[in-house]
Order: C-alpha cells, then sequence, then structure tokens
C-alpha cells in the first residue's frame, strides 16, 4: 500500500494579519487590510468566497432569479404565451455554476493583483487548507500536499457558519440534503419536502415552485412561516407561497423519513393529533445555521465559545478574552449577529479598522437591512413590531396594505403591503411585501436617520405611496 506523506514546510511564515475563511467577512476584511498596508494571509479550507458564494448567497439568488424568469415565461394571464417552455436542472445548474465561478475569478483576480503589485507595502497571500490555533500566536494549516505553521499580530477568524443537523436524521446528500446539497441533485425533484420554514427554507420552497417541474411540500413546526417575522408579514409570504402552489404543513413534526427504493416516506405528526402519510422524493433539511468553529481549535488560543458555540465580540469585532479585548477578531455567522451578507463585511472592515487604530464609530446591528427572495419579495431596514414590542420600544406605524401603491399594478402580482414605524427610542424603521419591494429599500436607509425628514426624503423618493406613508408614521410620534 503507497502512504502519501505530507510534506512540513518548516520556514515559519509572519504575517501582520492572519485571516481563517474567505467568506464575505473573511475577504472584505482582507482586501481593508491592503489599504492600510498590511500583510496579510487569507486562509480557505474549502470554496473561496464562503457560502457568501457557493452553496449560499450567491448560487440561490441565481436560482431564485432563473426560477423568477421561468415563472414569469411560463404565465399565461398577461396577453403573452410561451410554446415549448421546458427547463433542465442541469443546465439551471450550470448557469449558476458559471455565475459563482466568475464571482470567484473576480476575488482570485483581486488577490493576485494585490499579490504582485510593488507599489503596495502590504498584500494578499492565500493558503489553501484548514487552520487550527496551535497557540494565540500561530496556525496550523494542514491541505492535502502539505503543512505550514502561520503566526500573526493580529488574526481575525471568519468561518462562518453550516447547516444545523436535524437529529436521527442523516444527510445522505442525495435523497436527504440540507442546504449545500440543492447543488449535487441530478436532476428537478418530483415532490420535496423542506423541512424547516425559516427564510432559508421559504426561498428554496419558493425556487422550486417557481420552476414548476416539482410538488412542493414546506414543514413548518409552529402555526406560522418565518416565526420572527410579524405576523401580517409571515400571512403575507404563506399566501404567497399557497398561490405559488406549495402545500404548507403547519404545526406539523416530523416523525420519521423512511427510505424505500423509489421514494422516501414520511411521517407527520400534526398538534390537533392526526398524522399524515407523504411519500416525496427528496427531502431537504432547513433548520437554520450552527458556527463552524471546531475545527479551529479555539481553546488552544485561550478562546471560549457561547453555548451556542459563538464568538462573544465586543463592537470593535475583539473577541474577549478573560474579558479583556483581544488581538483576535471574529466577525461574520461565527460572532452570532444576524447571518447576512452585508453583516459579514462590514464586521470584516470594522475589526481591521481598530487593528490599525481607525475604527470610528462602532457597529450599530439596529440600522442592518434585509432583503427576503420570495414571490413577491420581502425588503426591509431596521427593527420589525416583535421585537419593539418585546423590547417595551412604544413607536407609530403607518400600514398600507395597498393595491394602491404602483408595485403591483404594472407587474400584474398580488397586492402588496408596506410598514412604517417611527419610535421615540429608535430611529424609524421600513418593511415592504411584494413586487419591486426591494427598490424604495435605498430611500428608506436615508429616512432611518431621524435627522433627515420626511419632506427632505420625499425629494429622493420616486415612491410617493411609500413618502406619504412614512410623514404619516413620523408626524405621529
Ligand atoms: C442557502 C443560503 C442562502 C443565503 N442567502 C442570503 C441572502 O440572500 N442574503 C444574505 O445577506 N445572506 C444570505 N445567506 C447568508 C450568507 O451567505 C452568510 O451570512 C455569509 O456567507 C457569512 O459570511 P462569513 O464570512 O461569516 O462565512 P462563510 O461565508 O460561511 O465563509 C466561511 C469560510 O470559512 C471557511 N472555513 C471554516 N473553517 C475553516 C478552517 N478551520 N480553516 C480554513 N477555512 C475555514 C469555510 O470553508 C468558508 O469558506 C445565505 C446563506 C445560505 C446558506
Amino acid at each position: 500500500m503507497f502512504f502519501h506523506k505530507k510534506r512540513i514546510d518548516h520556514n515559519m511564515k509572519h504575517f501582520d494579519l492572519v485571516i481563517v475563511g474567505s467568506g464575505p467577512a473573511g475577504f472584505s476584511a482582507a482586501v481593508r487590510g491592503v489599504d492600510f498596508g498590511m500583510k496579510v494571509c487569507l486562509i480557505e479550507g474549502s470554496h473561496l468566497g464562503g457560502a457568501g458564494i457557493m452553496n449560499g448567497a450567491l448560487t440561490s439568488k441565481t436560482m431564485y432569479e432563473l426560477s423568477l424568469d421561468y415563472s414569469i415565461a411560463a404565465r399565461v394571464d398577461r396577453g403573452y404565451r410561451a410554446s415549448g417552455l421546458s427547463v433542465d436542472y442541469k443546465k439551471v445548474l450550470n448557469t449558476v455554476m458559471q455565475a459563482a465561478k466568475e464571482k470567484q475569478y473576480q476575488m482570485r483576480s483581486q488577490i493576485e493583483t494585490f499579490a504582485r503589485s510593488k507599489d503596495l507595502k502590504g498584500g494578499i497571500t492565500l493558503m489553501q487548507g484548514m487552520a487550527s490555533f496551535i497557540n494565540n500566536r500561530s496556525m496550523r494549516v494542514v491541505s492535502d500536499e502539505k503543512e505550514e505553521v502561520v503566526t500573526g499580530t493580529n488574526f481575525l477568524i471568519a468561518t462562518g457558519s453550516k447547516p444545523r443537523e436535524y437529529p436521527g436524521l442523516e444527510v445522505d446528500g442525495q435523497r436527504i440534503i440540507d442546504s449545500n446539497g440543492v447543488l449535487a441533485l441530478k436532476q428537478f425533484p418530483e415532490r420535496i419536502l423542506i423541512i424547516g420554514s425559516g427564510i432559508i427554507g421559504c426561498e428554496f420552497a419558493t425556487i422550486f415552485s417557481n420552476f414548476k417541474q416539482t410538488e412542493v411540500h414546506l414543514l413548518d413546526r409552529s402555526n406560522r412561516v418565518l416565526p420572527y417575522e410579524d405576523d401580517d408579514v409571515s400571512d403575507y409570504v404563506a399566501d404567497n407561497l399557497a398561490i405559488n402552489g406549495v402545500t404548507i404543513h403547519h404545526t406539523a413534526q416530523l416523525r420519521t423519513v423512511k427510505k424505500h427504493p423509489g421514494h422516501l416516506e414520511v411521517i407527520l405528526d400534526y398538534d390537533d393529533g392526526h398524522s399524515k402519510v407523504l411519500e416525496v422524493d427528496v427531502a431537504l433539511i432547513s433548520i437554520g445555521r450552527v458556527s463552524h468553529l471546531e475545527s479551529l481549535q479555539p481553546q488552544n488560543a485561550g478562546l471560549q465559545p457561547t453555548e451556542r458555540g459563538t464568538l462573544t465580540i465586543n463592537d470593535n469585532c475583539q473577541v474577549m478574552i478573560n474579558g479583556k479585548p483581544s488581538h483576535i477578531y471574529a466577525a461574520g455567522d461565527v460572532s452570532g449577529h444576524s447571518q447576512l451578507y452585508s453583516v459579514a463585511e462590514l464586521q470584516g472592515r470594522k475589526a481591521v479598522e481598530k487593528m490599525v487604530g481607525k475604527a470610528g464609530y462602532p457597529l450599530d446591528y439596529s440600522h442592518m437591512s434585509t432583503l427576503m427572495f420570495f414571490k413577491p419579495e420581502v425588503a426591509a431596514v431596521g427593527a420589525n413590531e416583535k421585537s419593539l414590542q418585546k423590547q417595551g420600544i412604544p413607536y407609530r406605524a403607518a400600514i398600507i396594505p395597498t393595491n394602491s401603491s404602483t408595485g403591483p399594478l404594472p407587474c400584474a402580482a398580488p397586492p402588496a403591503l408596506s410598514k412604517y414605524w417611527s419610535a421615540t427610542t429608535t430611529p424609524n424603521a421600513f418593511w415592504a411585501c411584494g413586487p419591486q419591494a426591494r427598490k424604495p429599500l435605498p430611500t428608506s436607509c436615508l429616512w432611518r436617520t431621524s435627522s433627515i425628514r420626511a419632506t427632505v426624503c420625499a425629494k429622493y423618493s420616486r415612491f410617493s405611496i411609500h413618502t406619504q406613508a412614512f410623514q404619516k408614521a413620523y408626524r405621529s410620534v
């Protein structure tokens, strides 16, 4: 038998900043590091770009856009009728992979540019391999070929997250999958059960139902999808999923998934006592994501993850060791804040700015915007009503369950719902569900700053209905 022996590189390399993970948090930090002339080592154990690209934000959004195009082309109620419309899963995946590769090539080009530039003081060295702490100043990086040790003045942990496992249900990558397995499917499943009705579950339900090749079942343990959202938003999303052909199994618990040669047999138990047996071809587990930390051996650097497996950071993204901010920083999903691309990027940049003494203002997570890619979409800036109520913050809302909004009419789409609120102790917020819901988002970000008066905002907004609603909410505080 032949054993491949790993080459051990004994030349220790020192960097100003060692980053583990090349997702949105790690990559934005690396580029920001170069801005400040830092010598950066970016370590990646798998796909360049992390879940920001592969098996995550970019690939799922590409699938979403393709599915939306298909569903529009398939409509027969708008005065056009496409003939001979067909779709091939493999070709859809080729398009998705092409988009992912293009983004990775852009990133690689940036890295190569920074690696070679003579006029720059710093630069980025990309290392492929899994990193783990030896102690709080050095790391081991292991790839198939070799093992290296790097040391750093500063470290940034940007190792992201991975799909949460469903106890007792093993992912086989073919018939029982998680979000990482969607790109490995060989064809459109005839029937799919999506286990979990959070954002990612509802997005995949939207995608598969848009393509109209799959009978889609969505398992919702509670009595409403997106349980953290306001009830009207969640009802709006559930109603539109149903219109799109998704069967939502509210208040249902998964008892078993039994594998048969040609199908999966699923038993669901409902809160009212009855049970149902379903036959599907694929089960997609989508019950949230957990941080990706164990491979890093954080204990060797004296780091203590929380019970949720995340790292506690301060407003400048420094990991606290024995209650004190350290030279080890964390950003992105691993930090336990909202699992969003934009949050990860923001934190990555903020961490580097702190390292060079240019942190400026601390991060304010109440300002985050979010977009949920359903049909129609949901867009938001700031806190929702449920969280204001939970915190006991008084607020006044202007709610437009509207047919009068200009959004849905030209799209010949279902009515939209827009909500705005002003609170005395928090900045203003905006939520919209409907076709093109994301369009007023930039103006709404401006509205968040209470110093910008509604009348001024009106000047910037093409959406008079939104402006009026905002003015109403603003005046009522
Ligand atoms: C299906 C899906 C859809 C999504 N859609 C959206 C969306 O529409 N909008 C949005 O804002 N967000 C979306 N997200 C979330 C978004 O992708 C994440 O919030 C974001 O990618 C987090 O970035 P990150 O840098 O923290 O980690 P990641 O992107 O997870 O990257 C972490 C990287 O670290 C690497 N790594 C981990 N451990 C090690 C180690 N020990 N050594 C070396 N490398 C290591 C991993 O291989 C990975 O590449 C989606 C996620 C998924 C899964």
